[in-house]
């Protein structure tokens, strides 16, 4: 097998931990991706930064980093593709090694291997394979941005522009040897509930309160079994009321409340039942609640699809080759279907079905964040097989 330099595989991960850039704040993770591939020869000709974050809702200061490499021998198209954004726990982590892991030096930081790991294990390829002259069929690197805040680069990303690849392999989350072949779809949901003000002391009988609205709300879907975890029947899915902003003084009847919820589900019909679950539930609490006049309160009700739903079959060449490599580094791949969303989510959407690798990440999102060498090198090992070599 091709052999590629460990220290510098592990220097380039520390490297990219290092740098803030939460979403939308990836500028300078992508400049130092463009400076190393300058370094080591890539053209400009072949790097392209998309305008996805002049499409994406969340704006951002910079798009997603496309480089496309012609093959030197023929071959289908291989696209390897890894976030470059990090949760915003991860900003200021200062990654230090102990012994087989890396782990951020400031405890009240997450690492950020979310994804910089699999940043890095794409560098490691590209700059492996220009370094040591490897012959692989034409190949695309994709490093998306706002992948953390609802897949955006991934979502906004010109499919076109990707060259049309056969195979579609993706590094976020986990071991190496995991190979995630579906994920679950989610839905927004934006509710703003109208009530009418009135004085609460003199005159609360001449208000509706919208807070009293949205909790009514949130009750009967609690109590009917609508809200966290959801099982009706064989039918699986969860929902989750995260924000609730309203109100500026307690002596007023509050009359507007903003609530923000997610449902999701692998099943897409079931998955509509649930925003269904939750409109029903807002619409009848707003008309519980009424001033003395009868007038009782107003909802609009918004929701938006996040992402769809995925599950790829077993014999989808992007999973056959991608299980192949794996047991090839010596693994035994384990398949599995995430309950997050992941890029791969829109890639598949976009028509490029994607497996999701893992690449050494444990403890993510969270302040216990580590990294695991073994397995992050391993992941560049597997890496290098699907981009460089015949399986
Ligand atoms: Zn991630």
């Amino acid at each position: 097998m091709t052999l590629f330099n460990h220290t510098a595989a592990i220097q380039l991960v520390t490297d990219l931990i290092a740098i803030p850039g939460k979403s939308t704040q990836e500028g300078r993770v992508i400049k130092f991706l463009c400076d190393a591939l300058r370094r080591a020869g890539v053209p400009d000709s072949a790097i392209t930064l998309d305008d996805a974050n002049k499409r994406s809702s969340a704006g951002g200061e910079v798009g997603n980093l496309i480089v496309k490499l012609p093959g030197t021998k023929r071959g289908p198209r291989r696209l390897l593709m890894a976030h470059v954004d990090t949760v915003p726990l991860a900003v200021g982590a200062k990654p230090i090694r102990e012994g087989e892991i890396i782990k951020s030096a400031d405890p009240t930081t997450a690492l950020g291997g979310d994804d910089r790991a699999g940043a890095a294990v794409l560098l490691n390829t590209l700059l492996t394979i220009l370094k040591q002259k490897l012959p692989h069929p034409p190949l695309t690197f994709f490093w998306p941005v706002q992948e953390e805040i609802g897949l955006m680069g991934a979502r906004h990303v010109q499919p076109r522009s990707l060259g049309n690849p056969k195979l579609c392999f993706n590094w976020d989350g986990g071991l190496a040897h995991i190979a995630a072949i579906g994920a679950t779809g989610a839905y927004d949901l934006n509710i703003d509930v109208f009530g009418t003000p009135a004085h609460a002391g003199a005159h609360p009988e001449q208000g509706a309160s919208a807070i009293a609205m949205a909790s009514l709300a949130i009750a009967d879907l609690t109590a009917n079994g609508w809200h966290g975890l959801i099982v009706k029947g064989k039918h699986r899915g969860t929902s989750n009321v995260g924000l609730i902003t309203g109100g500026e003084a307690t002596n007023v009847v509050t009359p507007h409340v903003r609530v923000r919820a997610e449902a999701r589900s692998h099943d897409p019909k079931f998955r509509l039942k649930i925003v269904n679950a939750f409109r029903d539930a807002f619409t009848k609490a707003a008309q519980q609640v009424h001033t003395d006049a009868g007038q009782p309160g107003r909802v609009d009700f918004r929701s938006e699809l996040k992402y769809e739903s995925f599950q790829l079959p077993l014999d989808e060449p992007s999973v056959t080759t991608a299980c192949d490599a794996i047991r090839a580094a010596g693994l035994e791949p384990e398949m599995r279907v995430s309950n997050g969303g992941l890029d791969a989510n829109w890639l598949t959407a976009h028509g490029l079905p994607t497996v999701t690798l893992g690449c050494g990440q444990a403890g993510i999102h969270t302040t216990d964040e580590v990294l695991h060498i073994a397995s992050f090198l391993k992941a560049c090992e597997i890496a290098l097989r699907l981009a460089s070599t015949p399986a």
